[in-house]
């Protein structure tokens, strides 16, 4: 089956189509345990399930491939905002040390990442350096063969559950990545977000870490890994906006209203069109760049940044229709809407809040 329609686009070779076949499958027996209270433990869980399956080595790959990720994540978004989040940030917490890690790093974390038997976690925002990341204070000082770390990081996805977390630290040659093991760091200070997922306040006092490729490479090392994950932002809002649109479509066919079906309005049918639109534009510009960065091979940071800024603020719009559509069932607590409304509002804000994409869209026109 191909429920999104696009398996056959020209940016797919046939591996894809599978593989998203395959998730597809998967999650729809797998992720009835996705959803609930306890974001650690559904978490925990569902990255020991997505390593045991083999889909985390998608993104603990040492070719990352884009469109696969993107794929995967779309369909887990489809199905449950934590299997994504879960899938996603292995590969983000990981990206670095697959990027810049010496053979040892590797060894030592990557293989455990991408089996889900250690949990990942990238931690670059601070509480007054989070657009800005260049104003970061934290600090590391080398000792002996290792380094110490000082300061505090906010908004750290798997904060607190994490087993290692790639920091980023400023030392005399500029920002610099790190790796850090958990039991190096207080996390538990907890942050709860409107669609919680586990996260903390990292705070490192002397915490010891090893170096993360050259010195002073920190900021270049961060967004090489951005590259890669940022058009998958875009892939995980699409999932969510198709699932908005198939839980409208649904409603507005069973519903009835002044004697007929809610879908036989126009004013619906015009909702529905745009939705529609809305998700295939925001297809296009996804999986263009995941193409771009697989094949062409060359810096994705135009194209990614006009996925993820279209494709979020299309998501937010789309769930918002969808929820209009169901009515007052579109804000009743764990309806698929509900909980799709409060899951797609951080997408617009983490790796890049849209108005940095419309400044990194603007900085490559100018370019000259
Ligand atoms: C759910 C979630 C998960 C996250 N996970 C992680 C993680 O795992 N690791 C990590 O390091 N960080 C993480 N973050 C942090 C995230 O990257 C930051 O929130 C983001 O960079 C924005 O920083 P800020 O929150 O400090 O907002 P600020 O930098 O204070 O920006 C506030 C707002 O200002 C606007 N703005 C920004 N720049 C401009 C501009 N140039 N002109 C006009 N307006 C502008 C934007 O609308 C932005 O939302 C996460 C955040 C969220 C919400």
């Amino acid at each position: 089956m191909d429920r999104f329609g696009h398996y056959g686009w020209p940016f797919f070779e046939e591996r894809h189509g599978k593989l998203a076949r395959e998730v597809e499958q998967w999650a729809g027996e797998n992720l009835a345990h996705a959803h609930g209270e306890d974001a650690d433990a559904i978490c925990r869980r569902l990255v020991q399930d997505l390593g045991c399956a083999g889909y985390l080595r998608h993104c603990v790959a040492d070719k990352p491939d884009v469109r696969s990720i993107a794929l995967v994540r779309e369909v887990l978004a489809y199905h449950a905002g934590l299997a994504d989040f879960a899938f996603v940030m292995q590969g983000l917490g990981s990206g670095p040390i697959v990027l810049a890690g010496s053979e040892a790093l590797k060894k030592q974390y990557l293989h455990k990442a991408a089996t889900g038997d250690a949990i990942a976690a990238f931690a670059l925002s601070e509480p007054e350096a989070g657009s800005d990341v260049q104003a970061m204070t934290t600090t590391a000082r080398r000792q002996g063969e290792s380094w110490l770390l000082n300061g505090t990081k906010t908004w750290i996805s798997n904060g607190g559950i994490a087993d290692f977390y790639v920091v980023f630290a400023k030392i005399e040659e500029g920002i610099s990545a790190f790796v850090v093991d958990a039991k190096e760091v207080d996390a538990s200070e907890r942050i709860d977000i409107v669609a919680p997922h586990p996260m903390a306040v990292l705070r490192l006092e002397n915490a010891k870490g090893q170096l993360l490729g050259e010195p002073g490479q920190g900021f270049k090392l961060a967004m090489r890994n951005l590259d890669i994950f940022r058009t998958t932002v875009a892939a995980a809002a699409l999932g969510f906006a198709r699932r908005a649109l198939a839980e409208a479509l649904e409603r507005a066919r069973s519903r009835k209203i002044f004697g007929q079906a809610l879908s036989e309005f126009q004013m619906t049918q015009a909702k529905l069109a745009d939705m529609a639109t809305q998700i295939e534009a925001g297809a296009l510009l996804t999986y263009r760049s995941a193409w771009a960065r697989d094949v062409k091979a060359h810096r994705v940071t135009r194209e990614a940044a006009m996925a993820k800024m279209f494709a979020t603020e299309a998501a937010q719009l789309i769930i918002d229709a969808a929820v209009q559509i169901c009515g007052g069932l579109g804000v009743m607590r764990g309806h698929p809407v509900e909980r799709l409304y409060r899951e797609v509002r951080a997408l617009r804000i983490y790796e890049g809040a849209t108005e940095v994409q419309k400044l990194i869209i603007a900085r490559e026109l100018l370019r000259k």
